[in-house]
């Protein structure tokens, strides 16, 4: 049977039984893919004693099927790259400065309680300085100093 690209019209001339029942073919001219159905009045129309062998031999140059092995090749994925491997571990992490006492609940909880009176008592001391001051006036010059340092 004669096969026509839609694309190209470049004609092949294809034996049926590569055809089938409709066969996806790529164009050999052009490289579109279309599917390819027999005639509708197909059915007995290849002569007896005709084999598909016979039948290529007379044929011209035939699209290549789009399931060709040449096209498996081209369509198979890259290979995947290696999965990234960690570094070997060898020695345990070395001890970070002032770490030498692991660290215990109880201590964490004293540290945390500790810097928090501090804070409470550094935002009261500036919040009430004018009380303090005028309670106790050589606290003055500390606010002073304190002043300088933040830069006033
Ligand atoms: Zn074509």
């Amino acid at each position: 049977m004669r096969i026509a690209c839609p694309a190209c019209e470049a004609t092949y001339e294809i034996p049926e039984e590569l055809i089938g029942a409709g066969r996806r073919l790529r164009c050999a001219k052009c490289g579109h893919a279309w599917l390819a159905q027999p005639p509708a009045a197909a059915p007995g129309a290849v002569p007896a004693g005709r084999t598909a062998a016979e039948a290529l031999r007379d044929a011209m140059p035939p699209p290549v099927p789009e399931d060709g092995r040449a096209d498996a090749a081209r369509d198979l994925p890259p290979p995947r790259p290696a999965p990234r491997r960690l570094p070997q571990l060898i020695d345990p992490p070395l001890p970070r400065l002032g770490d030498n006492e692991p660290p215990r609940s109880w201590l964490w909880l004293a540290w945390v309680a500790s810097i928090l009176l501090v804070l409470v008592l550094v935002v009261a001391g500036w919040a009430f300085r004018d009380d303090i001051v005028a309670a106790w006036p050589p606290a003055a010059r500390l606010y002073q100093a304190l002043g300088m340092m933040a830069g006033r």
